[in-house]
């Protein structure tokens, strides 16, 4: 039929390199970005995602057919959690690599829905993993794993071997569960894994329910923006890391992967398991990100600090990348002042005078 032309046509590469990938969360914000340019070097990908109404979904479709469609990218509707679904697709084509960014993102929703977290980024993952180890010749695995499994860690910067067992949030607990359930899918089945620690990702066509993006729009709607700061923990600031320097991380992360070493034929400490930082290694303070945005705006922001911690959230990050430098031959390259410069100028024209929604 139709589709399945099209999502051959889409899956099928023409670089040396030969990837195939399957790109989980292909309308999101990153998984969005990320198809793009594997497509434009290339690689054979298919998106999946299932639209999810955490926010805005009239920008994900947006995301589809500004950013996917033109590249030819096929995305596929659906739900990590759908099995029949999955098995179908890794029947009809033959994918030698899976970037799953599909997941429940934000900190704070957990509060309002924890299931949704459950059952995206455990019993999807777990679902996904299990349809690779049964594929006839299992494809690597990169995935997104956060910053924020960190928690209440305060040691900075931030390094892979530092203790990750005091999440501070659902969200966090999710995600480290997710870095225990890839270990044991590499030691029982060899598969191939690679989780990356994401830290605050921002840019053109982010995520409504992020700070410097709401902040933007409350900005532009002469609306009051609250700071929360710890007392006791001083300035909030996070090490921003733009787009652009995620996304080659993501790539790089793809083409250093090894292949999986497959159920049953695995010789013990043979399949890869990494667990990677991929941040920008400057945190920069919340009143800093606010200046910031004051003078690409050139509106005054009306603030109000709260001197307590938002629920859920940590104090800071702050990424030690030199595993990324070593393993990725990673290096960001864009500044927090640069970066928002890019994200600005998209808000501006995708929303123009339009007051913008986050949910
Ligand atoms: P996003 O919410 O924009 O993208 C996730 C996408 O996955 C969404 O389009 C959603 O519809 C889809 N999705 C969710 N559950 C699904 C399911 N069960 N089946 C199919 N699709 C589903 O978020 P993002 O910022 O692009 O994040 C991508 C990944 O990176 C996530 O795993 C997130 O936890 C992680 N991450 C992001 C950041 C960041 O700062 N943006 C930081 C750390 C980690």
């Amino acid at each position: 039929s139709n589709w399945k032309r099209e999502i051959k046509l889409s899956a099928t590469p023409c670089s040396v390199r030969n990837h195939v990938v399957l790109v989980t969360g292909a309308v999101g914000f990153i998984g969005a970005h990320a198809s793009v340019a594997l497509k434009r070097r290339g690689d054979g990908v298919v998106g999946l995602d299932n639209f999810n109404p955490y926010y805005d979904v009239t920008l994900k479709s947006a995301r589809k057919s500004n950013l996917l469609d033109p590249e030819g990218v096929f995305v596929v509707k659906g739900d990590i959690n759908d099995g029949e679904l999955l098995r179908e697709l890794f029947d009809l084509i033959h994918f030698t690599h899976v970037l799953h960014l599909a997941a429940q993102a934000g900190v704070r929703y957990a509060m309002i829905n924890p299931n949704s977290y459950i059952k995206s980024n455990i019993d999807g993952f777990v679902n996904l993993l299990e349809v690779v180890k049964s594929a006839v010749d299992q494809p690597a695995i990169v995935w997104a794993s956060s910053s924020s499994v960190y928690g209440l860690n305060s040691k900075v910067p931030f390094s892979e071997t530092d203790q990750t067992d005091q999440p501070a949030s659902l969200y966090a607990a999710t995600k480290k569960a997710g870095e225990a359930i890839a270990h044991a899918y590499n030691h029982i089945h060899g598969l191939s894994i690679t989780g990356l620690r994401f830290f605050t990702v921002y840019g053109p066509w982010g995520r409504p329910d992020m700070a410097y993006f709401f902040f933007t729009k409350n900005m532009m709607n002469q609306k009051h923006i609250k700071i929360f700061e710890g007392a006791n923990h001083g300035t909030v600031a996070r090490d921003f890391t733009y787009i652009d320097d995620v996304v080659k991380g993501c790539l790089s992360a793809i083409d250093s992967a090894k292949k999986s070493t497959g159920n049953g034929k695995k010789k013990k400490g043979e399949a890869q398991f990494r667990i990677i930082n991929l941040g920008n290694t400057s945190p920069v303070s919340v009143h800093k990100l606010v200046r910031t945005l004051e003078k690409l705006l050139k509106v005054k922001a009306k603030k109000k600090v709260v001197l307590m911690p938002r629920n859920g959230d940590v104090p800071l990050t702050h990424a030690d990348i030199s595993l990324a430098r070593m393993e990725l031959g990673y290096e960001p390259s864009v500044d927090l002042g640069t970066g928002l410069k890019k994200f600005v100028k998209w808000y501006l024209d995708y929303y123009g005078d339009e007051k913008s929604s986050w949910r």
